[in-house]
């Protein structure tokens, strides 16, 4: 079967180089793979308080990014997730055959909810996967690149699937997470027993930073006992981390890197890995920059909706018919 490949980023907060590493850096590949959907999960923003202004803002920065880091609107389809109806009314059939069981396993569901109080969490917060599970199917996505921390949402999206083919025939395309070999999960500078996730202004590598910025953040990184450059994610957790960015920065594996570094300084390592970072990261920021100046997304991002709406409303229709929605045309 051919590849289709689905990917979004919340517009909440900053992105931050684990979205960078995540999503954005194979973005290119990405895109000589199969068909690509990639979206702005800004109906997921709204799960937790968010800033109207802000949440515009950061829907056009993160179609800028999309742009910058290599996204080719000719093979992709970029698109407002708001922009596509078929994934609000998906969701009222969806939650349907997921459980509340099930949902409230969820560790960010437990995570983010736990930051709220009691009286003020919102349904969507809860039924966030429900949502996520038909971004995936209404595209009849197979490959889906995300962080560790999406993995359970995949997960539960499968068992979803398997659960409606069983009931209803082979109606579902069964997807599969496609995890990073090196930097599934990047960690806090400043805590690196917690993910980087837009929320540390110390911790986080913002993609918005200055590269001087970007350097002292990298340079102040909590580090570990012992001065050797191993990666021990157990023993060496701050070290570790920044190996796993100079990997992902220059697409290697950590043997190789731990090798380059036999015999460094913290110092110096932790100098490299700015260099890196900042390598990579000066000229996708000019291009972002000059993708704002210049609003190109806009045309994306229209164009991207009707692409997708295509596709997703053909999906919509075949599980409409499917549950026993009547269809009169
Ligand atoms: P989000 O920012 O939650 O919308 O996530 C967008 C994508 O970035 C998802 O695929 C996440 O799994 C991934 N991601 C977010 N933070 C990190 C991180 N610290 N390390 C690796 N991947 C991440």
């Amino acid at each position: 079967m051919a590849e289709r490949i689905l990917t979004g980023i919340k517009p909440t907060g900053q992105l931050t180089l684990g979205n960078y590493i995540a999503v954005l850096k194979n973005l290119k590949k990405t895109n000589e793979r199969g068909e690509c959907f990639i979206f702005i999960a800004d109906l997921h923003a709204l799960t937790l308080p968010i800033d109207p202004a802000v949440l515009r803002q950061n829907s056009i920065d993160l179609a800028a990014f999309y742009l910058a880091a290599g996204l080719d609107p000719n093979k992709s389809a970029m698109f407002l997730q708001s922009s596509v109806s078929a994934h609000a009314e998906l969701n009222a059939i969806m939650q349907n055959y997921l459980y509340m069981g099930e949902l409230s396993r969820m560790t960010q569901f437990k995570d983010k909810s736990a930051k709220l109080k009691e009286n003020a969490i919102g349904l969507g917060l809860f039924a966030y996967p429900v949502l996520m599970a038909c971004d995936i199917v209404l595209y009849d996505a197979n490959i889906i690149p995300v962080g560790e921390d999406q993995v359970q949402h995949i997960e539960l999206t499968r068992d979803l699937v398997n659960r409606f083919n069983n009931r209803y025939g082979n109606i579902l395309t069964m997807p599969k997470a496609e995890l990073r070999k090196v930097g599934k999960r990047i960690m806090s500078l400043s805590d690196p027993s917690v993910k980087m996730s837009k929320s540390d202004p110390k911790g986080d590598v913002f993609l918005k930073d200055e590269p001087a910025v970007i350097r002292k953040k990298i340079m102040s990184a909590v580090t570990d006992m012992g001065c050797e450059v191993k990666y021990d994610p157990e023993n060496k957790p701050g070290i570790s981390n920044l190996i796993q960015i100079y990997c992902a920065m220059k697409d290697i594996e950590i043997p190789e890197a731990e090798k380059l570094f036999e015999g460094y300084r913290y110092g110096d390592f932790k100098k490299a890995v700015a260099d890196a970072v900042i390598e990579e990261l000066e000229p996708f920021q000019n291009r972002y920059k000059e993708i704002i100046a210049n609003k190109s997304y806009e045309a994306v991002l229209k164009q991207g909706a009707e692409k997708a709406s295509k596709i997703a409303n053909e999906t919509l229709k075949r599980i409409q018919k499917a549950v026993g929605l009547l269809q009169l045309d």
